[in-house]
């Protein structure tokens, strides 16, 4: 067993800002992660965070509150007023933080922190690095962990968590290059473990982002909220799904059809390629429904040719490269086919602006969690900021919540040690043991293609009644999925077999939550149900797993305050 008062599991932007913020606090703190923190999904972040700054010649009157108003417009009104007021008010002093920390935002002549517009934003008020903002994010965050001497177990991936009593007092994990499961016992968890874009086949997300985790609080009793919120990013390479940054938009990029037109003129004509993402996402699928994709194809282009080569090299080097490498088209010299593609979860873990869970001992910050800011459709930029401004929040919390303990301390975890690494060692052999011709990997395809086909950007009843259906004759499928090896070191075939469970009670908690909700909010559009119904839905949804079968879906109201719902027009 290993003990450390507390254990942060996942070493992105989220998971590293709340361990620093613990260790700031005298908690003795390890990160776990199944890859090199510095390889998280958050390094792969490009176009910017946001932040009222008021840096730019257009925006010195920006401030918090009408952050917020963006935000919650964005939201569709969905998300809770006083916590969208709180990202938007920590934003400032949380990129001034990591300035301080060393990263090397871009700048403008004065030498204050450059800013650019984004879709849905009142200003321009997204600050970046070139296009590569996240992974100078990261990597600042990462030095400052080696800095604070913050232990990290990296390539150690988490299988269950550790229950007693009610609380949370750590996970069990796989330690990929030794073999072997092992406790790691402490105080408190905060989870920080991304997105679970992966239950989409066509995702801009990286191949651990999952969701397995979040299901892991989710079987342990903590509700999941606001699933069926999932955002498609207009943006993906047509043939890889590998995101061109909204900042190619923010820079004055174009989006065009099959017919040579700037099609945006047609649906958001004040602010053309800069509306939120559902929206532009809704926009590209109309020209493609319409036959007016390039060729008739199922794709559009996104032009960045005007803007030359040296604005290219300077803001959206990135972004070139991938085009390049990855599409084989040079952004300079020819226009870059594109999709819309899962992007984005807004729903996760519920918790309050803390990162307090329902269970005591379970925190919770970052993409996996949903505070809710985003509420139905998240502004581009407001997720980096949520990353460092509810990390923070998390880790001190947490800190709070462990010197305020009784009792517990290492003599305590290791007179409770070995019952729960044996529990995970048991289930993995039951798996290894059944009797069963299915492959885990077919049903993992067939999982990622239903959620892309009947949970997409447009939904409609029999669609998704079917997808749900197939969701769960899936699961009974999994039930005699075999593994083909159990023991060793790097065993990925246990690893992908074990999470895929999780993943499909995640998949199904969408699937409910967007089969229920009959209306059309931000991402969730439906074209049976076409307009916004604030009487009956401006609410959240809470889902309870249930071992069998779809979850149990319950309702909370939105926290509002600040300001009136209204017609979003852009
Ligand atoms: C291509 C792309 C571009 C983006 N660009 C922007 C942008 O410009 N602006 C913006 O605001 N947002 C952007 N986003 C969204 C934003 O980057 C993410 O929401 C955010 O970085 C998530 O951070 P996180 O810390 O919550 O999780 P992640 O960075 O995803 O980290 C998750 C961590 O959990 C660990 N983990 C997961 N499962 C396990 C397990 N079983 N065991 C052990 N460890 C585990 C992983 O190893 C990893 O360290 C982008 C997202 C993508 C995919």
């Amino acid at each position: 067993m290993i003990y450390h008062q507390l254990i942060v599991v996942g070493g992105g932007l989220a998971g590293l800002r709340a361990a620093i913020a613990a260790k700031a606090a005298g908690i003795d703190v390890a990160i776990l992660s199944q890859v090199h923190p510095g390889r998280s999904h958050s390094g792969a972040a490009q176009g910017g965070v946001n932040g009222a700054l008021a840096n730019h010649p257009e925006g010195h009157d920006d401030s918090p509150q009408k952050h917020a108003f963006d935000t919650v417009k964005g939201s569709d009104y969905l998300a809770d007023q006083p916590s969208a007021l709180q990202l938007t008010t920590d934003a400032v002093p949380a990129i001034y933080d990591l300035e301080h920390m060393g990263c090397p935002f871009s700048r403008f002549d004065d030498g204050r922190i450059a800013q650019r517009p984004f879709g849905g934003a009142g200003y321009p008020r997204t600050c970046y690095a070139a296009d590569k903002t996240g992974h100078y994010m990261l990597h600042t965050l990462v030095e400052q962990a080696y800095k604070h001497e913050i232990t990290m177990y990296i390539e150690w991936f988490v299988m269950d968590l550790i229950v007693e009593d009610g609380e949370c007092k750590g996970v069990v994990a796989y330690n990929m290059t030794r073999g072997g499961f092992e406790e790691l016992r402490g105080e408190a968890v905060v989870m920080a473990t991304g997105g679970a874009g992966r239950t989409y086949s066509n995702t801009t997300n990286a191949v651990i982002s999952t969701g397995g985790v979040a299901a892991m609080a989710y079987h342990a009793g903590v509700p999941l909220k606001d699933m069926e919120f999932v955002q498609f990013h207009p943006t993906g390479l047509y043939t890889t799904h590998i995101l061109m940054t909204e900042a190619c938009r923010g820079e004055g990029g174009y989006l065009i059809n099959g017919e040579g037109e700037r099609f945006m003129q047609r649906y958001t004509p004040t602010v053309m390629e800069l509306a939120p993402r559902d929206i532009t996402s809704r926009s590209i699928q109309q020209e493609i429904d319409a036959g007016r994709g390039i060729d008739g194809k199922d794709f559009v282009y996104l032009d960045l040719r005007h803007l030359g080569a040296e604005l290219l090299a300077d803001r959206l080097p990135g972004t070139r490269d991938l085009s390049i490498h990855f599409e084989g088209v040079d952004p300079v010299f020819e226009p870059i086919p594109i999709q819309p593609c899962q992007h984005y979860s807004m729903g996760g873990i519920d918790t309050d602006v803390n990162g307090k869970t329902e269970m005591p001992g379970l925190y919770a910050a970052g993409e996996c969690a949903c505070v809710s800011v985003h509420g139905a459709n998240r502004l581009g930029g407001n997720s980096l900021l949520e990353t460092i401004v509810f990390g923070r929040r998390a880790g001190s919390a947490v800190a709070g919540f462990i010197q305020g303990r009784t009792g517990g301390g290492k003599a305590a975890a290791a007179a409770a040690a070995g019952s729960a690494a044996a529990r995970v060692r048991g289930r993995i052999d039951d798996i290894a043991a059944r009797e069963g011709s299915e492959d885990a990997y077919v049903i993992r395809t067939e999982m990622t293609l239903t959620m892309r086909y009947h949970f997409g950007i447009y939904r409609e009843q029999s669609v998704m009644q079917q997808g749900l259906d197939k969701l769960l004759a899936l699961k009974e499928r999994l039930k005699k999925a075999k593994l083909r090896y159990t023991g060793g070191v790097w065993n990925v075939d246990m690893i992908r077999t074990a999470e895929l469970e999780g993943m499909l009670d995640v998949a199904l908690a969408t699937a409910s939550g967007a089969l229920a909700r009959t209306e059309s909010r931000g991402s969730h559009a439906r074209t049976d149900f076409e307009t916004r119904d604030d009487e009956a839905w401006l609410k959240h949804t809470v889902s309870t797993y249930q071992p069998e079968g779809p979850p149990k879906l319950s309702y909370r109201p939105v926290e509002m305050g600040l300001f009136e719902p209204q017609e979003r027009k852009y």
